[in-house]
């Protein structure tokens, strides 16, 4: 077979696999076909896994990581960067067949696919040594960190590829094999990803699966499998806690967000509306970090509001490089905005832009980016996760108001303060109940932070030296000397 420039065979991106012990492997008639969200048309077939499947892939992972837990860190290190290179090599590929898998425009699925190069190369910047406690003459006391063994990385449709990166890249570096299960809407790039990997690890540390929805609980329910990271909605990731329950695995959540964004009377006004709405709309608004509810200020409201209306008319929607922002992913999410914005119109909210009625003339799962002028705090649209580009804007006046009406959920992932009053905002930004508070910003993320959640947002926190040690087990040794020895 031809090598490329970079020394290992040319991927195809056209037929699609299981990656199990090493190997392309499929499950002969029993595909699925997932559907572009720009067309409505089949995607190629993708692999349906059996319980066989993920009994193979387990014993391999099982295998793999007891060796790959021996190799010297800096050895897992320079197989990451060197995986993350090969990555950037196809970045272009990578990313048209992750726009065929998410809707995502050619840019926002270049900015994944970088995204995943940075998180790889990121991750190997950090270190998790043993830590001496004590170190004395009469006793040594020394806590390391060992691997896990297997974790399964079940990861959602909206970032399918970064999502994963999340968690398999702290897996593997820190000495574990990963086996991942992709969202049945999104296969594709995540197959291609993990083929890609078997020129750099050896056979089972990376694996993936695809099938329905049902493998997951093949994967949660695994005896073999020691720790599920999960990255997914609410409801399932309860589903998820509750079958990993029954073989006490470690589990670690990324679940869904409803992020409120605070707007000061001191802000200006138009700047401020333009950054907000850039996050909220990004992706339609299928971002777990969106901003999903604006409070502002009473003084300035109108102001936001009208210069949010001016550049949301602005956001092009579409597949290419003009386009801010694609369709919705999948027919179940599309039938759930549709049904949102129904109910916006029987109750009667007020549109200030946008439409309860998806474009007629698109052909895909398209919504048009929608602003609703101050509904109840009781609406639909204000207390669900939209994950959508229909976004709520409510007015306030009285701050310890509206850090109740912020915090008056029980998801906790993000939330927004701005203002040009820095102590305002740190007032106000210490007193929000989620993991990542932004000032003047909102979804920034690093590999060297810890990206928390807070109430029913998730459970352990992922990134930065927290998230390589969710992937291990704590084990402290406290040695005294032999009798009879100094
Ligand atoms: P989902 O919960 O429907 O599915 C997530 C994954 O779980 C998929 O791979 C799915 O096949 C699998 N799954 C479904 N049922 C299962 C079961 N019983 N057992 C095991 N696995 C099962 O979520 P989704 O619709 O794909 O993603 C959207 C949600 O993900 C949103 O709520 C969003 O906020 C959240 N999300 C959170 C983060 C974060 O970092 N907090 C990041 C991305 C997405």
């Amino acid at each position: 077979m031809a090598l490329d420039k970079t020394g290992y065979p040319p991927l195809d991106f056209e037929t699609f696999y299981n990656i199990i012990d090493g190997e392309l492997s499929s499950t002969q008639n029993n595909v699925r076909y997932g559907i572009n969200p720009f067309t409505l048309e089949k995607n190629p077939a993708v692999p349906v896994s059996s319980l066989h499947d993920v009994d193979r892939a387990v014993e391999a992972a099982g295998r793999a990581a007891k060796s790959w837990a021996e190799v010297p860190w800096d050895t897992r290190v320079s197989a990451i960067r060197e995986y993350a290179n090969a990555i950037e090599d196809k970045a272009e590929d990578f990313a048209r067949i992750l726009m065929m898998d998410t809707g995502k425009t050619v840019n926002l699925a270049r900015d994944e696919i970088s995204t995943c190069i940075q998180y790889l190369r990121g991750f190997c910047q950090l270190s998790l040594p043993s830590e001496v406690i004590e170190d004395a003459k009469e006793r040594k006391v020394v806590t390391r960190y060992t691997p896990v063994g297997v974790v399964a990385g079940i990861s959602p449709w909206n970032f399918p590829v970064q999502v994963a990166c999340t968690w398999m890249a702290p897996a593997i570096l820190t000495g574990n094999a990963y086996i991942w299960k992709p969202s049945p809407y999104t296969p594709y790039c995540s197959l291609k990803f993990a083929e890609l990997g078997q020129h750099f690890f050896p056979p089972g540390v990376l694996q993936a699966l695809s099938g329905d929805d049902d493998l997951g609980p093949l994967l949660t329910e695994h005896p073999n499998i020691q720790m599920v990271s999960f990255t997914g909605s609410t409801p399932v990731g309860k589903k998820v806690m509750e079958s990993c329950s029954k073989t006490l695995k470690r589990v670690v959540m990324e679940l869904g967000g409803n992020d409120p964004a605070i707007v000061c009377a001191n802000v200006d006004p138009v700047s401020v509306a333009i950054k907000i709405a850039s996050v909220a709309f990004c992706h339609s608004g299928q971002i777990c970090i969106a901003t999903k509810r604006i409070y502002i200020h009473e003084a300035v409201y109108d102001a936001v509001l009208a210069a949010m209306v001016e550049f949301v008319k602005t956001l092009k929607l579409g597949s290419g490089e003009d386009a801010y922002t694609g369709p919705i992913n999948n027919k179940n999410h599309f039938e759930y905005v549709k049904d949102l914005l129904a109910d916006v119109e029987r109750t009667k909210l007020t549109v200030a832009t946008g439409s309860t009625k998806p474009p007629s003339d698109m052909g895909g799962y398209y919504i048009v980016p929608t602003i609703i002028d101050n509904p109840p705090d009781d609406a639909r649209v204000v207390v669900e996760e939209q994950f959508a580009p229909v976004l709520p804007l409510m007015k306030w006046s009285d701050e310890a108001d509206v850090i109740s009406r912020a915090n008056n959920t029980n998801m906790g992932l993000g939330a927004s303060v701005w203002s040009r009053d820095m102590d305002q905002a740190e007032r106000l930004g210490k007193q929000l109940q989620a993991g990542n508070i932004w000032i003047n910003t909102h979804a920034e993320l690093q590999t060297s932070a810890p990206f928390p959640a807070h109430k029913q947002s998730g459970l352990g926190t992922a990134m930065a030296v927290d998230g390589l040690k969710a992937c291990c087990n704590v084990q402290t040794i406290h040695t005294r000397p032999a009798d009879g020895t100094t």
